[in-house]
Parts: C-alpha cells; sequence; structure tokens
C-alpha cells in the first residue's frame, strides 16, 4: 500500500539573534538559514526517508520557493506529482527569528498557497486508494474533511495547529495524534497535571477511534479503540534539537500502520523513529531511515 499526505508545504526562514526584538526595534541577526518546511511535507519527507511509498498532495506557488520545497520533497523519494502550482499567491512561508544558545522564538507563517488547497483537489486517485491518508490542520478544513471522507484507507489526523473540529471529521478519524497541548485544547480541559489516565479519558470523549497523545520526552500514550492506555517510552537518546520530532512521529507511526502493524507496535516504532530525529539540528535534519530504527528497536 502507500501513505498519501494531504497537507502544507512551507519555506522556513530562520533568522538567529543574541535577543528578539521588542515591538517597532531592529536588532541585527547572525545568520539567516532557509530550509523546507511545513508540518504536511515534514511528515511525508519522514516516511518516505523510512522507505515507504509516499505521495503528496498539496500545493505551492509558481516562484523559486516551491522549486526548492519539490526538490526537498523528491530527495526523501516523496511522489510530488500531485502538488499542483498555483499562480498569484506565493509559495507558504514560516519566519522564525530564534535566540541563540537555543532560546526563545517567535513564528509568522504566510499559509500562500496552502489556503488555495480546495476539496477538488483531494478527489484523486491517491487519496481514494492511500493505506495510510495522513493529515494535519494547516490546508483548509473544508480540504481535510474532504480527504478523510473520500479515501478508503486508515485516516490518521494530526489536530495542529490546533483548532476546534468538527464532530463529523473526528469520527472519521481512526488514529488521532495530539501532543499533550493540543488534546487540552480539543478537550477543553481545565490547566493543570493530569495523569496518563486522566489524559486518556479526555481522548476518549473526542470522537476518534483510537488517539495516540505526544509526550514529549516521555514517549506517547496510546489510548487504543478498545483494552487499557499505556505510555510508550522512547529509547535512551541524547537530544540536540526536537524540532519536528512530531512531524517525524506521524509519519513514522503511518509507514508502520501502512505495513499492517498493530497500534501498540507502530507507536513503538514512531517513538524510536522520532528520538532519532532529535539527534540532529533542524526539522528534517535527521530523519532517520528504516535501518536506523530497526537498529535500535532490536
Ligand atoms: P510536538 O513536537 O508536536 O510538540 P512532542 O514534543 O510530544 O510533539 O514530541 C513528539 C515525539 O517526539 C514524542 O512522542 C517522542 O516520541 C519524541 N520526542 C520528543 N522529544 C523527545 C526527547 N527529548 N527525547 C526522546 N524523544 C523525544
Amino acid at each position: 500500500m502507500s501513505v498519501t499526505v494531504v497537507g502544507s508545504l512551507n519555506e522556513d526562514v530562520v533568522v538567529t539573534v543574541d535577543r528578539l526584538p521588542g515591538r517597532g526595534e531592529t536588532v541585527i541577526g547572525s545568520a539567516v538559514a532557509v530550509l523546507p518546511g511545513g508540518k504536511g511535507a515534514n511528515q511525508a519527507a519522514a516516511a518516505g526517508r523510512l522507505g515507504t511509498g509516499v505521495h503528496m498532495v498539496g500545493r505551492v506557488g509558481a516562484d523559486p520557493a516551491a522549486g526548492r520545497q519539490l526538490a526537498a520533497l523528491a530527495d526523501a523519494r516523496v511522489n510530488v506529482g500531485r502538488v499542483q502550482r498555483t499562480e498569484g499567491t506565493p509559495t507558504g512561508t514560516a519566519t522564525i527569528p530564534v535566540e541563540a544558545d537555543g532560546g526563545e522564538n517567535l513564528i509568522v507563517v504566510v499559509p500562500g498557497a496552502n489556503a488555495e488547497l480546495t476539496p477538488a483537489d483531494v478527489d484523486v486517485e491517491s487519496v481514494h486508494r492511500a493505506g495510510v491518508l495522513l493529515l494535519q490542520l494547516e490546508t483548509p478544513l473544508d480540504t481535510v474533511r474532504a480527504a478523510a471522507a473520500a479515501t478508503r484507507g486508515t485516516v490518521v489526523l494530526n489536530p495542529a495547529p490546533s483548532q476546534p473540529l468538527p464532530a463529523d471529521l473526528l469520527a472519521r478519524v481512526d488514529v488521532l495524534v495530539p501532543n499533550e497541548h493540543e488534546l487540552r485544547q480539543l478537550a477543553d480541559a481545565p490547566a493543570g497535571e493530569l495523569s496518563p489516565a486522566e489524559l486518556a479519558e479526555l481522548a476518549r470523549g473526542l470522537g476518534a477511534r483510537s488517539t495516540v497523545v505526544t509526550l514529549g520526552a516521555r514517549g506517547a500514550l496510546v489510548v487504543p479503540a478498545d483494552g487499557p492506555a499505556h505510555v510508550q517510552g522512547p529509547p535512551p537518546v541524547r537530544p540536540v534539537d526536537t524540532t519536528g520530532a512530531g512531524d517525524c512521529f506521524c509519519g513514522a507511526l503511518s509507514s508502520a500502520l501502512d505495513r499492517g502493524e498493530t497500534l501498540a507496535d507502530a507507536v513503538r516504532y514512531a517513538v524510536t523513529a522520532a528520538a532519532l530525529s532529535t539527534t540532529g539540528a533542524g526539522a528534517r535534519g535527521a530523519l532517520p531511515d528504516d535501518d536506523e530504527v530497526q537498529a535500535l528497536l532490536a
């Protein structure tokens, strides 16, 4: 089978500064890096690097950034035949000033062509026939909904950036993959520490078949459709940069589900791949291949 990702492609412009500017202030940066990004494309690249057949469905502009994004995806072995160039609107960009030494950052996203992805764009064979359809929320909600309704495959939804979701979409989701913050927002939970059992109870109230809550350095909480919830811890790694770990997790989880693994096994695989992705800089800088993940799982 194969994984189809319907989602965003962005160009990330990361600017290093000693400290973030205040309102109306100019500061001098020390470095600029132009990197491939967008949650959809990052997740597709993670699955492609792991050796899974991946199709990307999305939109870029008709500008030089589009060429860079398509080349980066093709380099990760992602089929980009269904990424359309859109006249009159730019490729999505995220401009990210970040303080040196891992300090604070700011992010300004201009969705550009991502906002032009329509329900008609997802009425395509790669969506209908996907083994796993992997979705996020950086493209219009109507399009996400249409894609989920059109597929016969397993629907995985990473509800990021967080926004309220209609019940008909959640009812079509086989595996919802929020981080803890997104779960709390979706469930309208009060502030304060929650145990895994309490998080599982929140997840069960949302309406998806099953849920996997990513817990950062603690791994992930598996809340299956039937049976008890459990936490899958990560293997020991030395994290350097956790940017994009959630995207790697979603791509790896979808790869394993596409191969027919059980949810528990797929989460073990995803937790291992995501841990490896934190050992290098950047969202796509340290995406592992399948051999590296299998070696750590053995
Ligand atoms: P997001 O980046 O979307 O906020 P998380 O921070 O929950 O998501 O991270 C996603 C996954 O990446 C986690 O479930 C875990 O498997 C892995 N991960 C993140 N941070 C670490 C870390 N410090 N050490 C090991 N694995 C990590």
